[in-house]
């Protein structure tokens, strides 16, 4: 087993991954920026380097931290989820100077972070793809050619996308000349190339993807669903497991999928193998993530499988050692994203410091979170300051504990998407399962919330009041 691994990453997941190496018997090297020099995972690891220069850069730089691990003498590094956990370049040069990295190899990153490549793969594989062009599209007359033939609604996606992004519906040739442009230069931006391609639009489907586990000795596994459809800008904001569209039958094959995927990637490692669930449950793969995910949490919860003590496992060399049939989901387990935004406001995000802050707990409860009273959260990095994440023996309990715990919740001096997952988990729609992926956008009415009410503020805006009588 490793005796030292570096933590390539910040904020809450570094703080996961320290729990897992700390369970483990591995000491942990944080890696932090001047603005990240009072987080919680920055005292957690037994050392904690600055990296730098500025907030973004020494989170990113591959030669820095590669030599700083040579330096310090680490044996493996994980990279989490975000910055560099999918950058083929940066599994290479750790291969490259022997160190472990704690993930896929850099071949299968590499295949499928390219959404054009990983399509045509599965569709070899016998793997379900959404319909859509074979292969990337020259330009703009290309795509309407083919958008006539599949027929519209299109979806535009840039074949190095993520996170939500380069990804726009098309209803119509107008909008799809329109939306090329923009989904061109949105993933030139982001990803530094322009490459798209087109998929058909699937009308009102659930997200569910599948947890696979493979070690090196050829064995994988998947560990059950996650529903993954309420989402806002293609991005998710609750997560579920396990999904109550699913019956055992469609599990099963959807789950055989996932591993046929794996296998035809040549995968190592956690993965997730995502699919789209259309209304006559028909599912269709969607892409590959080829690294731990936000959502992994209630996986866990409902399997009882430490998904990143099996990562460092496996990256040791470890055999799985348990088939599909060790394999036990018990009761249901949600993951509700919390944002320092203001929904109220397009969501943007909100920094500064955390004037109050107290958690929930009691049964069934963990959070797994970056802040605490007097942090200042920095304005630099993803706006997720924590995961509130429950487990129940059955929906109705999942739904009631997130409820009473988002309740109980308490984060002041920022605006949190707290309020808004509250009237979520009051939305009967929700509470009866009747959700898609287009689920917020059909209810601007989830941001008819009551302000909090601070009493200190209360306490205030009495004494003013007063004040300003005795001026009169
Ligand atoms: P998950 O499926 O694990 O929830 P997300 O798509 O929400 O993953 O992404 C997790 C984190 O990684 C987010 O901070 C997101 O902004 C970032 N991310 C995802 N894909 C990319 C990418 N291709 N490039 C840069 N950041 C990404
Ligand atoms: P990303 O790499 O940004 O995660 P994905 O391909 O995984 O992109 O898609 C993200 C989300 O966008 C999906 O969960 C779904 O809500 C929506 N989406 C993607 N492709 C389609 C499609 N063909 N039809 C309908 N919705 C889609
Ligand atoms: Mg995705």
């Amino acid at each position: 087993m490793f005796k030292k691994v570096l933590v390539a990453n910040r904020g809450e997941i570094a703080t996961r991954l320290i729990r897992a190496c700390k369970e483990l018997g591995i000491a942990t090297v944080a890696i932090y920026s001047e603005a990240d020099a009072t987080s919680l995972y920055v005292k957690k690891a037994d050392e904690s380097y600055l990296v730098g220069p500025g907030p973004i850069e020494g989170y990113l730089n591959i030669h820095r931290i590669v030599d700083l691990a040579l330096k310090v003498g680490v044996d493996a590094i994980h990279p989490g989820y975000g910055f560099l956990s999918e950058k083929p370049s940066f599994a290479e040069l750790c291969e490259k100077k022997g160190i472990t990295f704690i993930g896929p190899t850099s071949q299968a990153i590499a295949d499928m972070g390219d959404k054009v490549r990983a399509r045509e793969m599965m569709k070899k594989a016998g793997v379900p793809i959404v319909p859509g062009s074979e292969g990337s599209l020259k330009n703009t007359d290309e795509a309407a050619v083919f958008a006539k033939e599949i027929g519209y609604p299109v979806m535009i996606k840039a074949s190095g996308g993520g996170g939500g992004r380069g990804l726009r519906v098309a209803r119509g040739e107008k909008e799809l000349v329109k939306n090329m442009d923009i989904a061109q230069s949105e993933s030139r931006a982001a990803f530094g190339i322009s490459e798209v391609f087109l998929e058909k639009y699937i009308e009102r489907p659930h997200h569910i993807e599948f947890q696979i586990l493979a070690d090196k000795h050829g064995n994988v596994i998947h560990l059950g669903e996650r529903d993954c459809s309420i989402q806002r800008r293609h991005q998710k904001i609750i997560e579920i497991s396990p999904s109550l569209i699913l019956d055992a039958d469609l599990r099963d094959k959807m789950g055989m999928a996932a591993v046929k995927a794996a296998k035809a990637a040549n995968y190592v490692n956690a993965g997730t193998v995502e699919f789209l669930v259309d209304d006559k449950k028909n599912f269709y793969f969607l892409e590959m993530n080829t690294r731990i995910q936000v959502e992994h949490t209630i996986t866990e919860e409902v399997t009882g499988i430490d998904l990143v003590k099996k990562q460092i496992e496996i990256a040791a060399g470890k055999p799985l050692n348990m088939g599909q049939d060790k394999v036990k989901a018990r009761g249901f387990a949600m993951e509700c994203r919390i944002c320092a935004e203001d929904p109220k406001n397009s969501f943007r995000p909100n920094s500064g410091r955390v004037t109050a802050y107290y958690s929930p707990g009691g049964i069934g409860v963990r959070i797994d979170g970056a802040i605490y009273k007097d942090y200042v959260i920095p304005g630099f990095y993803d706006s997720m300051v924590a995961k509130l994440v429950v487990r129940g023996r059955d929906w109705n309990e999942v739904v009631s504990r997130m409820h009473r715990s988002l309740d109980e919740f308490v984060i002041r001096g920022v605006k949190t998407t707290i309020p808004f997952l509250r009237k979520i988990m009051n939305d009967p729609d929700f509470i009866n399962g009747n959700f898609d992926t287009g689920y917020i956008d059909r209810k601007p009415e989830l941001l008819n919330y009551a302000e909090f009410e601070d009493p200190i503020d209360k306490v205030a805006a009495i004494s003013a009041a007063i004040a300003a009588y005795h001026r009169f």
